[in-house]
């Protein structure tokens, strides 16, 4: 079999969750989301009442990794036996992540696993925020999807329909975004990157953009 990986990174609401799972269903690609695996980590350290101890929250992701379902029309995500699917996308859990995410050695263990799962898919598309730089700098295809600040905030309140006020999920984006940056730079393009702006651009333009960065030959398995 062909592989084909196709990296994506962004930071929040700049449309690659969309972008991800389209072009994965598109070229029956599996679809990885490795914002899901931080997310799941953090509602376990939550659910035991660790996240702010370091040690512990290691310990999580290294012991209980998080389980992935991979198919782009329905990912499901579990850990320590709990599908957390839906419980990841709470605000409360999205205000807590950043927390999770800025502790180097559990990116060093997440990302390892990141590598395995997409080594044994072979054929996948990756989102995040280091996937084109740290976790598979060799994939085949690698894009940094940006959008302005103010149209991110949108999409966000757009997805969380009136569950959540302005103030909060501005916070959500905005904060989260500065925090992230402390770990991973996804706001400019890695050498080899190629960046896309899609503030101004439909979820279908973008998967249409990237498809013409996928070569010919890689498309069949
Ligand atoms: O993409 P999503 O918003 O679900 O990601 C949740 C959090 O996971 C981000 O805010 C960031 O802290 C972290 N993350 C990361 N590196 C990745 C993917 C996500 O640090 N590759």
């Amino acid at each position: 079999m062909r592989t084909l990986v196709i990296a994506i990174d962004g930071p929040s609401g700049s449309g690659k969750s969309t972008t991800a799972r389209a072009l994965a269903s598109r070229l029956g690609l599996a679809y990885l989301d490795t914002g899901a695996m931080y997310r799941a980590v953090a509602d376990e350290a939550l659910r035991r009442g660790v996240i702010d101890d370091a040690d512990a929250v290691v310990a999580i992701a290294r012991d209980t990794p998080p389980a992935m379902g991979l198919d782009p029309a329905a990912p499901t995500v579990g850990i320590a036996g709990r599908d957390v699917t839906t419980a990841i996308r709470e605000p409360a859990l999205s205000a807590q992540v950043s927390k999770v995410a800025t502790i180097q050695a559990v990116r060093d263990v997440l990302s390892d696993q990141m590598r395995a799962i997409v080594a044994r898919a072979g054929r996948i598309v990756a989102e995040g925020r280091d996937i084109t730089t740290k976790v598979c700098p060799q994939a085949d295809v690698r894009v940094l999807l940006v959008a302005d600040p103010a149209e991110r905030v949108r999409r966000r309140e757009a997805e969380l329909a009136g569950a959540a006020d302005h103030a909060s999920v501005t916070d959500q984006v905005v904060r989260r975004d500065r925090d992230d940056a402390t770990m991973s730079q996804f706001e400019t393009p890695a050498p080899g990157v190629t960046l896309i702006d899609s503030t101004h651009l439909w979820p279908d333009e973008v998967v249409a953009r990237i498809l013409t960065l996928v070569p010919w030959g890689a498309r069949e398995p």
